[in-house]
């Protein structure tokens, strides 16, 4: 589906403390499309910019430093749709369209495909489409979300076989630039990893531009991620002591968010 459709130009707008909120404009559309209003200012300064006003929101989940520009921008753009999980009724400011897994949408040229991914939270989304995939709190570079409503189960059919089954080319837009602290994580698990030190080095340089480290990819999540990586056996040995007989994807998946989360 990605394919047949042009590529979109995606602003990256930093918000908050290491939040991004992105500005999609498909070709020549009339307005833009904002995923995940952080807050107001700094994507209506990134829409003056681009010149266009702004035709829809969509929220990955309810957390407040994923929302918070909703009321504000909906008070400037009155009548504009917002996109969330139907499960995040009640949870997302301003929210018009409550979307179910695997519902496609079509809002100002772009086409998506919401993927229910539960885990950080039970409502969270993936809006995949035009060749990336939003992820918000779900995937990060490097990383996932911690786990504060979903299971280690959860999370793992998340990544490993929702996000997992999209194109390796597909890039990764998530929701915070965690990715310098998330790979030291990653060398910690599994030294022998190679990309990991490779990416951290690419990185590295990123950061020290003082430029984003988004988009990843997949395939660049599956060689470094260590919550996409569940079958290493370093990374199984790392977090040995934390696991019972259950050795499987879910399981391990655990015990690496249990480490992360001790690191
Ligand atoms: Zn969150």
């Amino acid at each position: 589906m990605s394919a047949t459709l042009a590529p979109v130009e995606v602003t990256v707008v930093p918000c908050l403390k290491d939040n991004y909120a992105y500005l999609l404009r498909a070709p020549g559309a009339a307005r833009a499309v904002v995923v995940d209003a952080s807050e107001a200012e700094p994507v209506l300064a990134a829409l003056e910019k681009l010149g266009v006003p702004l035709g829809a929101i969509l929220s990955t989940h309810h957390h407040a430093d994923h929302v918070l520009g909703n009321e504000p921008l909906v008070a400037r753009y009155p009548g504009i749709d917002v996109f969330g999980s139907a499960h995040d009724r009640g949870r997302i400011p301003e929210q018009t369209r409550f979307v179910e897994d695997d519902e496609h949408i079509e809002v100002e040229g772009l086409s998506f495909r919401c993927l229910l991914v539960p885990g950080h939270t039970l409502g969270a989304v993936a809006f995949y489409g035009q060749g990336a995939v939003f992820t918000g709190d779900t995937l990060f570079a490097g990383g996932c979300g911690r786990l504060f409503e979903g299971t280690p189960a959860m999370m793992n059919t998340s990544l490993n076989e929702r996000l997992a089954s999209l194109p390796p080319e597909t890039r990764v837009y998530c929701g915070h630039e965690y990715t310098a602290s998330n790979l030291r994580f990653a060398a910690h698990v599994e030294p022998g990893n190679a990309a990991v030190q490779a990416k951290a080095a690419k990185v590295a340089e990123l950061r020290a531009r003082g430029e984003p480290t988004v988009p990843s990819t997949l395939a660049d999540e599956r060689a470094t991620n260590p919550f996409m990586r569940c079958d290493s056996a370093e990374i199984i040995a790392h977090v040995a002591a934390r696991l019972g007989s259950d050795r499987s994807p879910a399981a391990v998946l655990g015990a690496v968010r249990a480490a992360k989360d001790a690191f």
